[in-house]
């Protein structure tokens, strides 16, 4: 199934759930579990990271064919132009349609380690519109883009940034999927502000669960979203245990689905890290109350 055709009037919320390509047997079987125990839920598509180098890339396409054949769930490959020429992705892309997968998110990359901007691969790609441009019309699958309700970290402004958006839906990006963000608020501006400048595909807003305190600090701050003043108080009460910060990171994730599909989103990408207790809890919440 191509994702693109879940979403339409009358259709319910797209649910969505990222994993990243386990680095160790025993983490991979440990990812099946996490997805065996979500797959209940019945999410509408899961999707696997793109790595920044090493072994970890053939595993996204082995595990997003792996969970689309023995699971039964759609699955969407992240693919990124980081250090791949084109003809590298070209074959990437042949892999991946070989094994049956119909939807890929197309990205950039981040600047590797240590480094501030992103150099392309002499043969490559600069940016996620140029590969979404590349797949359109070569392959036969869905392209979803990536977009950043708070701007993109290396974006001089926000209209800047958006005039890229516009070119990477202009590409064939059919479904956009934000970064993490925790205010309702920030989607629904970022939302106003694309459809004011012509984009018309869904926007799917990206929701992290807080689980560590360090970790959300040092996500937000590689990824340019910002921690509300209020949640920040929240989580300084709870700051080293563990349980406790999962629990008012379920919270507050719970309110903000809540919020945002009461105003209307599409749906739902939950960054689970792997792990399956938050995302199990909120999605199970938002289906007993008939939300989703
Ligand atoms: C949902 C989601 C999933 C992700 N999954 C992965 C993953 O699996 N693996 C991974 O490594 N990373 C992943 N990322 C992170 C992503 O790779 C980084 O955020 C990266 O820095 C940007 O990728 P992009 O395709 O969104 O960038 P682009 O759309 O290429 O934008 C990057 C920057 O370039 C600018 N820009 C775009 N076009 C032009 C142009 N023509 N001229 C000048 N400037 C331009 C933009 O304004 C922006 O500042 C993910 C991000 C999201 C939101």
């Amino acid at each position: 199934m191509r994702i693109v055709d879940a979403f339409g009037p009358g259709k319910p919320p797209v649910i969505s759930f990222e994993f990243f390509p386990p680095k160790t047997p025993d983490a991979e079987a440990r990812l099946f579990e996490t997805v065996a125990q979500l797959a209940p839920l019945r999410p509408t598509f899961v999707s696997v990271t793109y790595g920044a180098g090493g072994a970890t890339r053939r595993l996204t396409r082995d595990i997003v064919a792996r969970i689309k054949r023995e699971i039964g769930i759609e699955a969407m490959a992240h693919l990124t132009c980081l250090g791949h020429t084109a003809d590298e992705l070209a074959e990437i892309l042949d892999a991946l349609t070989a094994a049956g997968i119909e939807n890929v998110l197309a990205l950039r990359g981040d600047p590797p380690k240590g480094q501030t901007t992103f150099t392309p691969t002499p043969g490559g790609f600069a940016h996620g519109a140029e590969l979404a441009g590349f797949i359109r019309g070569r392959w036969d699958v869905c392209i979803v883009g990536a977009g950043y309700p708070e701007k993109h970290l290396e974006a001089p402004d926000p209209e800047t940034d958006l005039h890229h958006l516009t070119e990477k839906v202009a590409n064939g990006a059919q479904v956009l999927i934000t970064q993490l963000f925790f205010e309702p608020q920030t989607y629904f501006a970022f939302v106003e502000r694309a459809r004011a400048a012509g984009i018309g595909v869904p926007i799917v807003p990206g929701i992290m669960p807080i689980t560590n305190v360090s970790q959300i600090e040092r996500f937000t701050s590689m990824c340019g979203a910002s921690i509300p003043a209020s949640l920040r108080e929240l989580l300084a009460g709870v700051r080293d245990d563990d349980a406790a910060v999962t629990a008012v990171g379920i919270e507050w994730a719970r309110d903000q689905c809540r919020a945002l599909l009461a105003g209307g989103a599409p749906g739902l990408h939950f960054y689970t890290l792997n792990r399956h207790h938050s995302a199990q809890e909120i999605l199970g919440l938002l289906r007993a109350e008939g939300r989703v």
